[in-house]
């Protein structure tokens, strides 16, 4: 059963072009799995009613972190208009805690994700985690955005990739190298068949992510996803 917490808002900062990352108190005793999310309720202040003042968000940071972070693609909504106003220091609430998109236990079977944009915020979660946990995960993620200036948390996952010898970070700039396809991923995973794939982001982007890697040779089974409504 969700809990609510009420909790400070601690930080907004823009982590990329049109990505605004909020840093929210952790509860005591708060505890989350890498990959897991909540509902970030904002306060009456905004003008915001039960009907429209809670959106969705994976949790960026890690359970080890001292803090939460979520992070948003910046967009028109009322939401996230009145989100981007509110102001460091606020009281918030927190809904949660919900989601099964985790790292398998297995630590012998390969873990391949494949992310556009947005998508990428359970996924620092889980990476960031393994990496601090030192665990013996092989991991790539291959990182779509249009532009470097719009690929949130880059220097992040170089610095895990010098840190963490079992993780291979590709970075694919579309607006120069065109969209992620098969060729690309079986230049970075030449065994397909075995890895556990993992998919996350607006929902019509898993779903071709999805078709493309069953093209390819993947067997559904091994694709886990996580589809953000709303986009
Ligand atoms: C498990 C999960 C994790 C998510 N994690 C993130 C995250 O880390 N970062 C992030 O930016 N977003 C995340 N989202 C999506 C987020 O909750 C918002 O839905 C999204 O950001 C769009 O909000 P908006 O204010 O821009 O649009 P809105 O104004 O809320 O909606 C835009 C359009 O989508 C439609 N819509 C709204 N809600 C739904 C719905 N539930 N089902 C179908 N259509 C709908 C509206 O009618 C409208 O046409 C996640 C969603 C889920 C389910």
């Amino acid at each position: 059963m969700p809990t609510t917490y009420d909790v400070k808002l601690l930080q907004k900062k823009e982590v990329a072009e049109g990505t605004l990352e909020f840093t929210l108190e952790k509860p005591a005793g708060f505890e989350y799995r890498a990959g897991q999310y909540g509902d970030l309720v904002l306060p009456p202040s905004t003008g915001l009613d039960d009907s429209n003042n809670k959106h969705g968000f994976s949790f960026v940071s890690a359970p080890f972190e001292d803090t939460l972070r979520m992070a948003t693609r910046m967009r028109d909504s009322r939401y996230k208009k009145a989100a981007a106003q509110v102001p460091e220091g606020t009281m918030v609430q927190l809904l949660a805690l919900w989601g099964d998109f985790t790292l398998q236990k297995n630590e012998t079977i390969p873990a391949v994700f494949i992310i556009g944009g947005i998508g990428i915020t359970p996924v620092h979660s889980i990476i960031a985690q393994a990496t601090h946990d030192k665990t013996n995960h092989k991991i790539t993620l291959i990182y779509a955005n249009r532009t470097r200036a719009q690929a949130a948390y880059t220097e992040d996952f170089e610095r895990m990739a010098a840190e963490n010898k079992n993780f291979t970070f590709v970075a694919v700039y579309t607006a120069t190298q065109g969209h992620v396809n098969g060729e690309l991923i079986k230049q970075h995973v030449p065994d397909i068949v075995t890895p556990r794939y993992y998919l996350s982001g607006p929902e019509g982007m898993v779903k071709a992510m999805r078709t493309l890697l069953i093209e390819i040779g993947a067997d559904e089974d091994n694709i886990k996803t996580e589809e953000f409504d709303g986009y």
